[in-house]
């Protein structure tokens, strides 16, 4: 049972604690009293250092579309390994993913290949700056895009910053300067009406909006048809460009949120399934925007480097990766998400507990909320809705599932119809903790 004050995760955490930060790399993954560390996973399991036994629901915030260890990835990145993980020179590997990804986005002519979706959103932006020569960017509300300066801002603020109308442009990490803020217009997601009106507003300036059609860190909840349209058609009228953020919602489909919603931006950022479980991102689009990074001509108007950008392992993974993933797979865990889904509603039913399940394909959200959840602030949890998300999450880690701190599920191809009765089994008996302890 989590948390052992003997466990090995706790002695590990106790040694990292002297030579990392709280004992932390990523904060996404710090838990109190202490996270539990990973020794291996295979298919959609994961065992810890203790031995403990878990469904992965988390699936490294949905990168692992395969789970863990898939034969087929471990074959494409083994083969590679012999033949040299990075070189002072490009190799095909990067032709051949490229090649893929412009075959399944219409919207995209050509890619340009990094190694985070943080990478992949600030040289999305840069090139819209370069391209149009304005400064601004406009962002939603709540959504998280990495941690380039000018992508997090107002990622969190609290109900006391949110302003009587429109967002207000507030920092996320300490020491963000002014300049940035002044540069990024905060509109909110899912308000047609007031987003088009700020863009107009701001138009002359405003290089690109930057929108992800299902934001996690907002809530999770799809964008309505008519807002993403909308933006097409408002970002067009002002002269800014359009970027799709599609490091998570790739995994929605074979062409991603984009082919789901038909609309086509102008600049897709992509990141984690296509790297096949090792780092990866890519800024991709239309060749009259991608062109800002051509190098035959002179110094591009954005150079970019990279000493592991397109290394040939993450490549040949990614590509591997993708290719299991045809209409086929996608109809599979589109089929696994919706069970899950509305298996987890039913049980919000039968325990008597205010939730709801919001989300599309394999991913999904968990909300202790009692209304409709459209876009940050309607996410946004109360006192006592973060109260149950705690407890529920100690009763579902308890309970043999991974799940993400705020009720984020990815799930992956290797499950099975009994793994997903499993995760179901699991939430509704988590839920029915909540509702003895609440
Ligand atoms: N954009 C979105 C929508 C994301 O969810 C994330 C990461 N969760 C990023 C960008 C940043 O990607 P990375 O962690 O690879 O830097």
């Amino acid at each position: 049972m989590y948390p052992d004050p003997n466990s090995s995760s706790q002695k590990t955490y106790d040694r990292a604690l002297a030579s990392l930060p709280g004992g932390n790399t990523r904060t996404t993954v710090f838990m109190k009293p202490y996270p539990i560390y990973a020794a291996r996973g295979e298919g959609c399991r994961v065992w810890d250092v203790d031995g403990n036994e878990f469904i992965d629901c988390i699936n490294n915030f949905t990168s692992q579309i395969h789970g863990h260890a898939h034969p087929a990835l471990i074959e494409a990145a083994t083969r590679q390994l012999a033949l040299g993980s990075a070189f002072g020179m490009p190799t095909e590997s990067e032709v051949d993913l490229a090649e893929l990804l412009r075959a399944r986005l219409p919207s995209v002519d050509q890619v340009r290949f990094c190694n985070s979706g943080t990478e992949a959103v600030m040289m999305a932006l840069k090139a819209a700056r370069a391209h149009t020569g304005r400064p601004k960017i406009a962002k939603c509300e709540g959504a998280y895009h990495g941690s380039y300066d000018y992508a997090e801002v107002s990622l969190d603020p609290t109900p006391e910053a949110w302003g009587r109308n429109a967002p207000v442009s507030v920092a996320y990490a300490r020491g963000t300067p002014d300049n940035v803020l002044a540069d990024v217009l905060t509109i909110p997601f899912n308000d047609t009406e007031a987003a088009v009106s700020l863009i107009r507003e701001h138009g002359p300036e405003l290089a690109c909006v930057l929108v992800d059609p299902m934001p996690n860190r907002a809530g999770l909840a799809p964008a309505d048809q008519a807002y993403l349209e909308a933006l097409r058609k408002v970002t067009r009228e002002v002269g800014a460009l359009l970027v799709f953020d599609e490091v998570i919602t790739f995994r929605l489909g074979y062409r991603g949120a984009q082919g789901l919603f038909n609309i086509e931006p102008d600049l897709t950022t992509l990141a984690k399934i296509i790297g096949g479980g090792f780092p990866v991102g890519a800024v991709c689009g239309r060749k009259e925007f991608m062109a800002v990074f051509d190098p035959r001509f002179g110094k591009p108007a954005l150079p970019h480097g990279g000493t592991f950008s397109a290394n040939p392992v993450t490549m040949r993974a990614g590509i591997a990766a993708m290719q299991l993933l045809d209409e086929a797979a996608f109809a599979r865990l589109d089929a696994m998400g919706e069970a899950v889904r509305s298996g987890i509603d039913a049980a919000f039913g039968r325990h008597n507990v205010p939730g709801r399940t919001v989300g599309l394909g394999s991913l999904l959200k968990i909300h202790f909320a009692d209304r409709p959840v459209r876009d940050y602030r309607s996410a946004y949890p109360t006192e006592l809705e973060a109260k149950r998300q705690a407890v529920f999450n100690r009763a579902l880690l308890n309970r043999g599932v991974l799940a993400a701190g705020n009720g984020l599920m990815a799930l992956s191809t290797p499950m099975t119809d009994a793994d997903i009765h499993a995760i179901i089994d699991a939430v509704s008996g988590a839920i029915s903790e909540v509702s003895a302890a609440t």
